[in-house]
């Protein structure tokens, strides 16, 4: 059987932080990552908006499969904060989450990102504008490398890897199994052993996750899933926050059912695209650095976070069956424009062609209120009229609400403060742990694991 010191599940941006300091730290490590997507250059989705127009379900999805994860044609925000995008502060301490993501930045920057700029929520006055009108502003540095530039910086990470690590691609692991001296993966290409293990296989790897804690009797948590639209509109209404701040995530609570609603990946001149989760195709956005690529319009998630109390576990279940209802009626993704949803009309083919939008993506107009429980589309409504406040043009008619947007959190998988399971050497990181959900959280979760390990190695050889 063939043996390493580590073996990684899943090549998203927590197993390469776990590869590149598990290398970096110790030359000659043998380290082996299993994959069940494609290398980076072999990652590419027959969608191309002419003959293939919407997704045909391939074997693994080049959107959220391969090398780079589900973050390799993202927009490459990386931000720096512990206000959001997981909550792996609460297992390894705020300074230390920060400093991690820090040094993140520092690899990506010396990795292609050179030329990227770091925009900052601190001093800005937009913060007293948010107050002023009911909204509230995190606090965040955030660092766009842009679809083109991630792409770069994975091609150069992956470049230097290669010759430090075994991969293997279109590898899926069935199974993970206990020995009496570490792990071992079960793969189509056969049996590996390693004396230790770290999962790390994001959003799309959580219903195999849930498999892999249930073999292994580790306990799982499952109770929250986000819903809502993404937002597209002239990149002129929020040019006045984008160029300063890039993202700003703000949050509302709604007046009505007291819901927090709030706006998630926003891309100044970006492109919204869809996305495949385990068959169920949902929205999301993205932009390009390149000045070349920029579009017309700003898209933004709206979502409202669903936390489910007893009896209720499945929350993913929920926000499936919302998405597959939206797919169920529009073949895929809807879309309607503001004033159609406010009029109580679904948007039609001939009504999008009259608007003074043209959207960014092929989509089928709609009706989202067939699809949106009532309170999550009543809290969205409230929110696009307070963002109206801050960037007046946000509420128009034209502005296209794309549905549904459904933010999954894979279940949060019972970790000590290491990231450990209760089986010693069993490491769960990244979005697969349910601990982060961002670029930034999950290669920090990463390079905490690959130092942890290295750490308890030494320790023991003492
Ligand atoms: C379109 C899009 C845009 C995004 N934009 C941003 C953004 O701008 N900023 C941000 O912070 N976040 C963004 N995200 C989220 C971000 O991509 C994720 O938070 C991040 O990639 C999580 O990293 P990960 O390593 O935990 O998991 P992933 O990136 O999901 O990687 C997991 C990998 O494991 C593999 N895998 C799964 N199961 C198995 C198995 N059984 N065997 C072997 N391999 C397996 C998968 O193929 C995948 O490649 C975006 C996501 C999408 C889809």
């Amino acid at each position: 059987m063939n043996g390493y010191d580590v073996l990684i599940v899943g090549a998203g941006p927590g197993g390469i932080f776990t590869a590149y300091e598990l290398t970096k730290q110790k030359p000659g490590i043998r380290v082996a990552v299993f994959e069940a997507g494609n290398p980076l250059e072999k990652r590419i989705c027959p969608i191309d908006g002419v003959k293939v127009k919407s997704c045909v379900g391939c074997p693994t999805c080049a959107i959220m499969n391969g090398f780079g994860g589900a973050g390799a044609f993202s927009d490459g925000k990386y931000n720096i904060t512990n206000d959001f995008g997981g909550t792996l502060h609460r297992y390894i301490g705020k300074a230390q989450a920060l400093q991690l993501m820090r040094y993140v930045d520092e690899i990506n920057v010396s990795h292609g990102g050179e030329k990227t700029r770091l925009y900052s929520t601190a001093n800005t006055a937009f913060k007293k504008e948010c107050l002023q009108n009911g909204l509230h502003l995190l606090d965040a540095s955030v660092r766009h490398l842009g679809t083109d530039i991630n792409y770069e910086v994975l091609k150069s990470l992956y470049d230097e890897l290669s010759g430090k690590v075994d991969f293997y691609f279109r590898t899926p692991v069935q199974d993970v199994k206990k020995k009496d001296t570490g792990w071992e993966v079960i793969t189509g290409k056969g049996a590996f052993f390693g004396e230790k293990c770290v999962i790390s296989v994001g959003r799309s790897g959580s219903k195999w996750m849930e498999k892999i804690c249930g073999n292994l009797s580790i306990p799982t948590l499952s109770n929250r899933v986000d819903i809502g639209v993404r937002v597209e509109l002239p990149a002129d209404v929020f040019s006045h926050i984008t160029d300063e701040l890039y993202e700003s995530k703000i949050v509302y609570c709604t007046e009505k059912y007291q819901d927090l609603v709030r706006t998630f990946c926003m891309n100044p001149r970006g492109a919204v695209v869809t996305e495949n989760t385990n068959g169920i195709v949902t929205v999301n956005g993205h932009s390009y650095e390149d000045p070349g690529k920029k579009t017309e319009c700003t898209n933004f998630a709206l979502l409202v976070s669903k936390q489910f109390t007893e009896p209720f576990h499945d929350s993913n279940n929920y926000g499936e069956s919302i998405a597959r209802l939206s797919n169920m009626l529009g073949g895929g993704v809807i879309v309607q424009r503001f004033g159609d949803l406010i009029r109580g009309q679904r948007s039609t083919a001939e009504r999008l062609e009259r608007a003074f939008m043209t959207p960014t993506l092929t989509a089928t107009p709609g009706d989202l209120s067939l699809v949106m429980p009532k309170r999550i589309l009543d809290g969205i409504i409230e929110m696009i009229y307070a963002l109206d406040k801050i960037a007046p043009g946000t509420a128009n008619d034209d502005t296209l609400l794309y549905g549904v947007e459904v933010k999954f959190y894979n279940m949060e998988v019972e970790l000590d403060r290491n990231l450990q399971t209760r089986h010693k050497g069993l490491f769960v990181i990244g979005d697969g742990s349910g601990v982060t959900h961002s670029l930034s959280h999950a290669s920090a979760s990463g390079v905490y694991v690959a130092r942890y390990m290295l750490n308890e190695s030494e320790g023991e050889k003492q």
